[in-house]
Parts: C-alpha cells; structure tokens; sequence
C-alpha cells in the first residue's frame, strides 16, 4: 500500500514557518453538506478494464474517508492514461468506480461527463456522506492546456477544493493548479500532505546521519538529484547503470555496460565536488548479456571484462550498503541498483530493500522514491516496513530537484 502504508504519522512540521494548507485545517462545519472536490490520481494500470493494481486508489482512501466521516458530498476528479484530449473508452474511469465501490463502505456513483449541467447536478444530488467520481479529466482539451475557462468550470463541481494527487503535482493542468485559483479554499489532502511532510523533512530537516541511495538506468535524469541531494546528505550511494558512467570518468573498463558517453564530463565534475561523500560499488555482477544471466559472475570494479556488462551491484557492495543503511538515521532511495526485473540481476535491489526494512525497525526514518524502486519494494512486500514509499514517480522526482510543484503552489499556504 504505497504512501499509506506505515501507519505513521508525518514528521512535524516546525510550525512558525508557513506551509500548505491541509484538509485538516478545515473545521466540521466547513465539510458537512458541502461539496468536497477532491482531485485523485486514479491513473492505475489496465489490462483491458481490469485494474491490474489498485494501489493508487487505496492511497487515496484516507482523504476520502475523513470526507464522508465529515458528512462532506464527496466528488472525485482525476486523469487516466493520455486519451489526447478527447473521449476514449480504453482510459474511461468506469471499472476505477466500481473497484472503488467495494473499497469504501458508501454509496459510489460514476458519472460518463466531467463539465456538463448532469455533472455539476449530480454533485448537488449524491447524499452527504457518499461519492461521485466524474469521468477522465483528460478528456477534455483543456486539461492538459490548463484553459482558465474550463478551471472555472470545474470549480462549479465544488465548494471546496482538496488536491491529493501527488502523482500529478508536478503538472500544471486545470483540474490540479488552474481549479486551485477559482475554487477556496484549496487545500492539501492528507496523502499530499504525508509525501510533502515526508520529502520536504528529508530535505530541510533530516535526521542524521542522511544517507542517499541513487541507481536506476540513466544519470541523465538523476543528474538535478545528485546535485541537489549532495550538499545535504552525509552519503551517497551509487548503484545502477549510472555507476558505470563513473566508472568511466574513472578511468575503468566497463565493457558493454550501459554508459552515457556524453554524460562522463558531468561525471567527472561530481566525483570533483563530491569527494569521499560519494561511494559507488567496488564490485559488479557481470554477464555477457542479459539473455546469458545464468554465467552472472562477481568482479572487483577493475575487473569488468572488456566483453562483458554490469547488470546489478556486486555481493561485497550490497554488504557495505547495508551496513552504511543500518548505520543512518534518513535513508532515502531512489532507483534500482541492477536490472531487477531479470534474476539473478535484483540482488542488489532486494539487499538494498531488505536493509532498509531492518532499519525502519531500528527507528530510522526510510523514504523510497521512483517508480522502479516502489516497484521493486511491492515484488518484495515490505511497502509497510518503510517509514514512505511515494506514489509519484515523476513528482517526487521533481520535487527532490528543489522545483516547486504547480499543483501545491497554487494551494492555501498557512502561517
Ligand atoms: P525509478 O523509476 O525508481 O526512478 P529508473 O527509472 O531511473 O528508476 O531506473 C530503473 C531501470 O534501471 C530499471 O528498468 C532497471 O532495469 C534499470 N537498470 C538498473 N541498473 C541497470 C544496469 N546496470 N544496466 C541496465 N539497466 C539498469
Ligand atoms: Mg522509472
């Protein structure tokens, strides 16, 4: 269960500083009867119109719970897949409806539009306490383009606006910062508000030490990360694909692995900057490709051999990771440290999970971040030995590069 895992509590907040609103902040009578709309990110995957994981709509039942506790008229928005811009049966919300209905112990209605007069009527007619989701938000041309006349539309649908699509934050469309102009008070919903408190204490205020865990294919979409993770951790652990990009601005040998040639000068600069803070794996799981993954064989990271390709971490370093986790008080992780889909290839990956799950136990405060990671932590089953797991990918990512996301800025701040 990404992000509503734990069953923790946030960490708090230093509270002379001013931060974003949250549906907590808004009283009883503020919810009862009223219209809550509430945008979600329902955007699970499908085979056909089964949901092959409905992590992402169990993520958001909190915010809706508390809603329909409150006596609130809760109505859903939320996008699904890339429809273009208009209508497409495949990324109707339909089945999401109904999966819903069996999750909540309420009344959900689906409604086939998202800016008509049976919309909005719907919204006045659902009882308090129950649900409407509208249709795909991305149906709508005006969505992705963030057109002000449709965010007024929008802000029709309800009294109130509670954003608890974090996944989507980092977008500036109109049903997630346009709406959030018109429609007051905009406020966090609470699993908004559990990735900001989490992400945002990781960053501002992390207990020490802080330790960084990067791998994942490309250096390339890290490089922001990096940069802005070095300076505040006590220690960055590389693993991945990327590893063989420092490798080279080392001056190894790293035979056919993946390496971004016209990324090693940026390599070599970060290696500069970063001295002794930064750790990349002394040994490799190497194989002659991954189709031959049964002749996996461990080497120093000066022994990659010339026709040969690092496919994952090597049992040494996933030692001396762990011992590095269960030494740190913040571990943050964000993309897999081999192929992890391929076996023998996940080694490292599940070392890094298991270590960071042991650490949870022993008081530490553990982050996962990226798609592939909360991937690799669900194929373990251990979401619920960390302290968070985020359910956005791309957001997460942005918001770990120091960038504002457009779908919190635009919400209430309080003092
Ligand atoms: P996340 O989604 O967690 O941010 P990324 O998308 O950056 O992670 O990277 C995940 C991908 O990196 C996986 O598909 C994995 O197979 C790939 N990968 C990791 N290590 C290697 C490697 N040594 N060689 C090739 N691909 C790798
Ligand atoms: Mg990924």
């Amino acid at each position: 269960m990404l992000g509503v895992s734990a069953g923790r509590e946030p960490p708090a907040e230093p509270s002379d500083v001013a931060r974003t609103a949250s549906v907590r902040d808004l009283s009883p009578a503020e919810l009862r009867g009223r219209r809550a709309l509430v945008r979600v990110d329902f955007n699970v995957p499908l085979e056909g119109n089964r949901i092959t994981d409905d992590t992402r709509i169990r993520a958001a039942l909190p915010t809706i719970r508390l809603l329909t506790d409150a006596g609130a008229r809760v109505v859903l928005l939320s996008h699904l897949g890339r429809p273009k811009g208009k209508p497409d049966a495949r990324f109707s919300l339909d089945p999401v409806a109904r999966r819903l209905g069996e999750l909540l112990p309420v009344p959900v209605r689906f409604v086939e539009t998202v800016d008509s007069d049976d919309a909005v009527r719907s919204t006045h007619e659902i009882p308090p306490g129950s649900v409407v989701l509208l249709e795909n938000t991305r149906f709508l041309p005006g969505e992705e383009a963030n057109d002000p006349r449709l965010a007024r539309e929008l802000a029709k649908l309800g009294d109130l606006f509670i954003n608890d699509a974090f996944g989507a934050a980092h977008r500036a469309h109109a049903s997630t910062e346009g709406i959030a102009h018109v429609l007051r008070p905009a406020v966090a919903g609470l699993l908004l508000e559990k990735e900001l408190a989490y992400l945002g204490q990781a960053l501002a205020e992390p207990r020490r030490p802080f330790i960084a865990i990067l791998g994942g294919a490309k250096i390339s979409g890290k490089i922001d990360v990096i940069a802005q993770l070095l300076p505040r951790v006590d220690g960055m652990l590389i693993g991945g694909a990327m590893a063989c990009t420092f490798y080279r601005a080392m001056g190894l040998e790293v035979g056919r692995s993946l390496v971004e040639p016209e990324r090693v000068f940026m390599a070599k600069d970060l290696l500069a900057q970063a001295g002794a803070r930064l750790t990349l794996p002394h040994d490799a799981m190497v194989a002659p490709s991954l189709q031959a993954a049964q002749q996996a064989h461990p080497v120093a990271r000066s022994a990659i051999p010339a026709n040969e390709a690092m496919y994952d971490i090597g049992p040494r370093t996933a030692e001396s990771y762990g011992r590095a986790i269960a030494t740190a008080r913040t571990i943050l992780w964000n993309g897999p440290m081999g192929v992890f889909e391929t076996p023998p290839f996940d080694a490292g990956t599940r070392a890094i999970a298991r270590a960071m799950a042991a650490a949870t136990g022993d008081g530490a405060v553990t982050i996962v971040g990226g798609g592939d990671s909360a991937a690799a932590v669900a194929q373990e089953a251990l979401e619920s030995a960390m302290s968070h797991v985020s359910t956005g990918g791309g957001a997460s990512l942005e918001f770990l590069e120091g960038k504002t996301l457009p779908g919190v800025a635009a919400l209430d701040q309080v003092a």
